[in-house]
């Protein structure tokens, strides 16, 4: 704190908002959405365009402090904020421009998903994201972005056509396939190593508004033979099917049939972009095997939808997260996912399996820095408490399940990594193109001035 106030900030250089300790906004604006996570920061400048963001790298350099980006500040292992450093945070930048001729989105670094959907959902439009609209747009594509539409419309990465960044030395170029392309490349999953993005330009894919989508619940007991039959019938899906599988205690939701309330189930949730009467043809055979206990899977606006998992991560209760990736749902998976699952005991965790492949797959692995395109499933085995109680025995949960499918891990989704150091991020982009990362950094952030995400280290 004393560094920051021995240079003086002149606010008056920033169209923003400076926030300080003591400040009475400082302990919201310091605050991100893992709850877990209490850090201070020196200084929080809230940029409102790139003139601001600009200034906020000059500071960080002439101060000296450790440089913190936060965008949605979602960042499982709390990467955006850190004690005693230069907070850059560009939530206030929320323009979004879609153009419903040429179908593009420009979208600015402090956009939340739901925001850009409201967007480009006006016109029957849709950017490829993720599950929760409270994320942040600028961190989940700058990791690559999987969500409800990938298997049909790819990552959100790959409907980016140009991004407008500032560098570790202040300075403002814009990367795309015909600019800077080996940037472009880079930060198609490389994170914030090179930059701050400042804005997105996004191709829209046109989806219509209505989806078929929505949950079918089991008991939890019956999750051995739903998984087996989940995993053959998934194989023949198509790509206008996604599916997301959640083993919890049911929430008491209003769309949660009473009676299941706090009682653990297994859900294997849909999301069918595409004709509904042949949708529903290929759903049929899950909402028929065994005995449903609830069936929410029905056409409905994608909005909605988009939004169903907004009440299950709730902004500021404390979270922990391992993931890793597996190639098939074999018995042995399978057994070892239903036994852990049963010894959930937070009313609050919540874990998904994600369904990969489709579009996804069909883009060269080669053509961006995401890594994963191969990958079937995603274990992204999270643990939720309302507060500190509980926390440690539900993180050792986590840890023992994940050590559990460790003889069959295959890669990680950098966005799904906790702060679990070096060699995990290199594993996350395998070897090849981690030293292609590297080389990338070392011509853009040769000083690894940006440091505090998942690093790749310029030496
Ligand atoms: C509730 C929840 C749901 C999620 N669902 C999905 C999902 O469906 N699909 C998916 O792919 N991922 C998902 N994620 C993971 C998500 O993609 C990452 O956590 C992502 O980093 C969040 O971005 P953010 O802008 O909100 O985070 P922040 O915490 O603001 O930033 C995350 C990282 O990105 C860097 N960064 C942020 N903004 C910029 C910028 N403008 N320029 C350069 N660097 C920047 C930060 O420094 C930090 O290292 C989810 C996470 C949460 C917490």
């Amino acid at each position: 704190m004393a560094v920051v106030d021995a240079i003086q900030i002149d606010e008056t250089g920033f169209r923003g908002h400076v926030v300080r300790p003591g400040d009475p906004d400082y302990d919201v604006q310091r605050k991100i959405w893992n709850g877990s996570f209490d850090r201070y920061p020196a200084v929080i400048v809230r940029c409102a365009g790139v003139s601001d963001v600009i200034a906020a790298v000059k500071l960080g350099r002439a101060s000296d402090l450790p440089v913190a980006v936060r965008s949605g500040g979602h960042s499982f292992p709390g990467l955006s904020v850190a004690d005693d450093a230069l907070m850059i945070d560009l939530s206030p930048m929320k323009g979004v421009r879609v153009d419903p001729e040429k179908r593009t989105a420009r979208v600015q670094a402090g956009v939340l998903l739901g925001e850009l959907d409201r967007e480009t959902q006006a016109f029957g439009l849709a950017v490829p994201s993720g599950i929760v609209t409270h994320t942040g747009v600028a961190g989940l594509t700058l990791g690559g972005g999987i969500g409800w539409i990938m298997r049909k419309h790819g990552l959100s990465i790959d409907q980016l056509v140009s991004v407008d960044l500032v560098t570790a030395d202040g300075e403002f170029v814009k990367a795309s396939a015909d600019e800077n392309a080996d940037l472009f490349w880079g930060v198609r999953g490389g994170g914030g190593n090179f930059g701050i993005v400042t804005e997105f330009e996004f191709r829209c894919v046109p989806l219509g508004t209505q989806v078929l989508a929505g949950p079918v619940f089991w008991p939890m007991q019956q999750s051995k033979e739903v998984l087996r039959f989940y995993r053959d019938w998934v194989a023949e899906a198509p790509d206008e099917l996604m599916t997301i599988v959640i083993h919890r205690k049911a929430p008491p939701l209003p769309f949660v049939p009473e009676e299941l309330h706090g009682k653990p189930v297994v859900m294997v949730i849909c999301c069918w972009v595409g004709d509904v009467e042949e949708g529903e043809k290929f759903i049929r055979p899950l909402k028929e095997f065994g005995s449903p206990v609830a069936d929410l899977c029905l056409p409905k606006p994608f909005l909605t939808h988009q939004a169903m998992f907004d009440p299950s991560f709730v902004p500021g209760r404390w979270y922990y997260f391992k993931s890793c990736d597996v190639a098939e749902l074999s018995d042995e998976i399978i057994d070892i996912t239903v036994e852990r699952s049963l010894q959930i005991s937070s009313p609050l965790t919540s874990f998904p399996i994600w369904q990969m492949g489709g579009a996804v797959g069909r883009v060269g692995e080669d053509e961006t820095a995401f890594n994963g395109r191969t990958a079937r499933f995603t274990y992204n085995i999270g643990a939720c408490t309302e507060a500190g109680e509980g926390f440690d025995e539900e993180r050792e949960w986590v840890r023992s399940f994940w050590s559990a499918l460790e003889p069959w891990h295959e890669g990680v989704y950098v966005n799904f990594l906790g702060d679990e150091g070096a060699e995990r991020v290199r594993q996350a982009y395998g070897p090849e193109k981690y030293d292609r990362l590297r080389a990338l950094k070392q011509k853009y952030d040769p000083d690894n001035f940006f440091r505090i995400n998942q690093n790749i280290s310029p030496n």
